[in-house]
């Protein structure tokens, strides 16, 4: 999509009291047990992981006074993000130092941009808010360590040609666009995406495409940005169409935060579309549970319904999710919305994003509390990007104590050991029976 249909309309929205009873709690409040009441009025008493994974719409919050046909319409979603300090501010007055200040000079580094539709998400009581911390700009942005860098994945120097990366043996990382529909403070492309930073991003489809079609070892391409699905389904469609002309293509996958900041962009059209570029997988990003609202569900139901395989993949957030029942509540809810958690990635070096990164340690500890503990689809692979290229390296807890000569020491999500009979060389402990019995002859 062109920057200039992304552009804000600078169209004031209404307004109105900060309060709104939809909104759901702050993060303190949603990690304790909630007291409700149900319709007859008879109190009742959920645990703060029932909380959690509670479907509710985003609401209108300030928009009230937006037409239906408005509201539900993606590009008008776009036309009227919040892309400035001045228009954060008047929506809300709260905001603190730290993202006043970096709200200000976001535009230097990773734009500002928020959809009403997920700005409705923010709790703008809770300096905690989990959806807060992950687009609202903050100052410690500008701090950057020794450690961390620009290109944390070592992307630029797999790029054979523009916008086109081959760092694994048989699938190619496509990037369409430099634009989402919001940013995240914590994006591995910051210095690409949103343009803020100067980096110019220009792909030359034809080259990206002549790449693919002459190495055929190339079996899987993974279209991403950028979001796809910014696109045009007219254009989406001429990109999908030539890249399945590539008789040694066997699989498509497309990489979007589409359908958790702008669910009204997963249009019947859209689905119907990329129903006919099978096998086409999707892969949403969604990192807290309080993004699955009923808008999302129903947008995840459609790609359901079209046959597309989702997953999902989440970044380990510190304020955001690294917490168990957090984490627990995201991957049970992503299941209720037929998605399967894919991966849980620890956050990548990115320059200005150590006020966001959660320890290895956390993480750990995270999925030590899924295995065994929640449905073994649940379950996403917890990665490390390794720095400069080096690819995602599955972190695991150790389950196996140790091995010698005829056994591995094992232990299970509750800590029981156990032994498996192998020999050192891993082949079948065979043991013979000590007495052959002789057969009996007919
Ligand atoms: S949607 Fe993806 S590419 Fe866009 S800012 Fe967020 S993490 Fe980066």
């Amino acid at each position: 999509m062109q920057s200039d249909t992304l552009s804000d309309s600078g169209k004031e929205p209404p307004s109105r009291s900060l309060s709104n009873s939809s909104q759901p709690d702050g993060l303190e409040s949603r990690l304790k047990p909630v007291n409700g009441s149900d319709h007859s009025g008879v109190a009742s008493h959920i645990s703060a992981l029932d909380a959690l994974k509670q479907f509710r719409s985003a609401g209108r919050g300030f928009w009230s006074n937006v037409a239906d046909s408005d509201w539900n319409n993606w590009r008008w979603q776009l036309q009227h993000r919040i892309t400035s300090v001045e228009q954060l501010q008047r929506l809300m007055p709260t905001l603190t130092p730290e993202e006043f200040a970096g709200a200000t000079l976001a535009n230097h580094k990773l734009a500002l941009a928020i959809t009403p539709y997920f700005f409705n998400l923010i709790d703008a009581a809770d300096e905690n808010c989990p959806i807060r911390w992950q687009v609202i700009p903050r100052v410690e942005e500008t701090y950057t360590a020794r450690w961390e860098m620009s290109d944390p994945c070592g992307e630029d120097s797999h790029s054979p040609v523009a916008g086109l990366v081959h760092r694994y043996p048989d699938r190619v990382l496509f990037l369409v666009t430099d634009r989402c529909a919001a940013y995240c403070r914590y994006c591995t492309r910051s210095r690409l995406v949103s343009n803020a930073s100067g980096y110019d991003f220009h792909p030359q489809f034809d080259k990206q495409i002549e790449y693919i079609r002459n190495h055929r070892e190339v079996r899987d391409v993974l279209l991403s940005g950028g979001d796809p699905l910014l696109f045009s389904d007219e254009r989406l469609e001429h990109l999908l169409s030539q890249l399945r002309a590539i008789p040694h293509l066997e699989f498509l996958r497309i990489g979007t935060r589409i359908p958790i900041f702008l669910p009204q962009r997963i249009t019947p059209e859209l689905c119907a579309m990329l129903k006919k570029y099978h096998p086409l997988f999707v892969s949403i990003h969604s990192n807290h549970p309080r993004e699955l609202t009923t808008e999302v569900r129903d947008a995840l139901g459609r790609l359901a319904d079209a046959g597309i395989p989702l997953g999902n993949q989440s970044v380990l957030l510190r304020n955001v999710n690294d917490d168990v029942t957090v984490m627990k509540a995201l991957v049970q809810k992503l299941l209720m919305c037929r998605v399967k958690p894919y991966y849980l990635y620890q956050c990548d070096l990115i320059s200005g994003s150590a006020h966001l990164r959660a320890s290895v340690r956390k993480g750990l500890e995270i999925m030590e509390n899924l295995r065994g503990h929640t449905t073994g689809y649940a379950i996403p692979q917890y990665v490390i990007d390794a720095p400069d290229g080096g690819g995602k390296v599955p972190v695991n807890p150790d389950y196996i104590l140790s091995r010698d000569d005829d056994r591995v020491i094992i232990r299970n999500y509750e800590g029981k050991v156990f032994e498996y009979p192998e020999a050192g060389d891993g082949t079948p402990l065979v043991q013979p029976p000590t007495e052959i019995e002789e057969p009996e002859l007919v």
